[in-house]
């Protein structure tokens, strides 16, 4: 194939788009569009190393401007593509020029979820840019977090490890429930207690408003928080303005088939801004994971070469928080039959989650092998004896091989 392929967004969907289409051998030419200046860089170290300052640029980066020039990847950061038009198979760029394609992929990722009633004095964490901005705040000696989700908590652990004195508001019973039950929901409230942050739980704030002193948040039922400065980290949203206004199936995320491709011809998406159906699920689905972007990325550029992207590997996500590495994988529910691997003492615990006997998901604090072999099981639909699943003189990976004896098939 040949031709142009214009990429929108040089997150790690759009960036590892680019780098597999060089890979699969394609000779044409890759444009490689994002808002961001820079290089493409790993997002998840925005809230953790770079917070914190603690990396050096060059480990930040997917990979170094060489790598973009040697494979001719005609990367353009600092570029906003301003709308689509998808009759001309053109994109408008901001400054009114256009770039014509013959393949198009929309990797325009997430945004921070705004929170309603915020006049001001409220950060957001997203990109590299919005770091300096929050450590400066962070100066002010105190920061009210609201949202006690991955970027809540792990903003908490790296602002204490920074000094500042830290209250986390969220709106669940426990933190981080979009991916652990209640039971390691505890564990992280009580961790970060331990740490000196307090995450009140089921606040329903009602404003975040700046005050002479910095900021002032009222929940609903009047109760108040004040501190120098607050950060909003209540989930992301995907950005799909651009797919919109082209007229592109959206329902939340932009609606592509297991080949990637949306509802117009010659256009893809992929990474977090895209819902994929899922055969296997028969749904929709939509992850906000680095893994997820990155393996959609890859299968995305294959789909458009015209070969086949494959199975997807099961969607899998990390986070770190006080040094304490959280690995989830899977979808696990809180009504699930919930099997504990390990102790919370040491703390090394793992926590599966079976439906009807199968491995659905599983969630794991400092317990990374168990991941790895939980995401291969899930992966073949295993169903497991949750006593063998609980006895840590086997080996999770072993259950995986004893498949036969242990783990009963589909
Ligand atoms: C602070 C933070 C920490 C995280 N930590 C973890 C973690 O520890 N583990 C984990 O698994 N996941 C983590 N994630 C999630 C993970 O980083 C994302 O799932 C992943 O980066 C999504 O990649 P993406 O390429 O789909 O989108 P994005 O990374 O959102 O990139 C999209 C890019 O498109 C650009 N763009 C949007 N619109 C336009 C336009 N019109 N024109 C040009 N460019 C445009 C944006 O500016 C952006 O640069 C974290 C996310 C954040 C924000």
């Amino acid at each position: 194939m040949n031709g142009r392929i214009v990429i929108a967004g040089t997150g790690v969907a759009g960036a590892t788009a680019a780098k597999t289409l060089r890979a699969e051998g394609y000779r044409g030419e890759i444009v490689l569009l994002g808002a961001e200046p820079g290089l493409p860089y790993r997002r998840p170290m925005v809230s953790k190393e770079l917070l914190a300052g603690t990396a050096e640029e060059r480990r930040t980066l997917i990979a170094d401007a060489e790598f973009w020039r040697s494979r001719e990847i005609d990367l353009r950061p600092g570029v906003v593509v301003e709308r689509l038009d998808v009759d001309r198979t053109r994109v408008v760029l901001a400054d009114g020029s256009e770039i014509g394609y013959d393949t198009l992929l929309l990797a325009t990722g997430a945004r921070a979820r705004p929170l309603p009633g915020t006049s001001g004095g409220a950060y957001v964490l997203r990109a590299r840019a919005e770091v300096e901005p929050l450590r400066a705040a962070l100066a002010a000696g105190s920061l009210l977090i609201v949202g006690g989700g991955l970027i809540g908590c792990e903003v908490a652990a790296t602002a204490r490890a920074l000094g500042a004195e830290v209250t986390v508001l969220h709106a669940g019973l426990t933190p981080l429930d979009r991916v652990a039950p209640k039971l390691l929901g505890e564990f992280y409230r009580n961790l970060h207690a331990e740490n000196g942050v307090e995450i009140c739980t089921e606040v329903l704030l009602d404003r975040v408003e700046q005050d002479p002193d910095g900021v002032l948040a009222v929940a609903a039922d009047g109760r108040t928080w004040r501190a120098g400065a607050a950060l909003v980290a209540i989930g992301s949203v995907p950005d799909t303005r651009l797919a919109e206004s082209a007229g592109l199936l959206v329902n939340d995320g932009i609606v592509v088939d297991e080949h990637y491709r949306t509802s117009v011809e010659g256009v893809f998406a992929a990474g977090d801004v895209a819902t994929r159906f899922d055969p296997e699920r028969g749904a929709h689905v939509r992850e906000e994971h680095w893994n997820s972007a990155q393996a959609h990325g890859a299968a995305a550029a294959k789909s458009m070469l015209g070969i086949s992207p494959g199975t997807p590997e099961v969607s899998w996500g990390w986070s770190m928080q006080y040094g304490l590495s959280l690995q989830f994988a899977g979808h696990i529910r809180e009504e699930d039959e919930l099997v504990v691997r390990g102790s919370f003492d040491d703390p090394a615990i793992t926590v599966l989650g079976l439906r009807g006997g199968r491995l659905v998901g599983a969630v794991g604090v400092g317990r990374p092998a168990d991941i790895r072999a939980a995401r291969d099981l899930i992966g073949k639909h295993a169903h497991l004896d949750p006593v063998a699943c609980a006895d840590e003189s086997l080996a999770l990976g072993a259950v995986a091989t004893g498949i036969e004896t242990v783990a009963l098939s589909n």
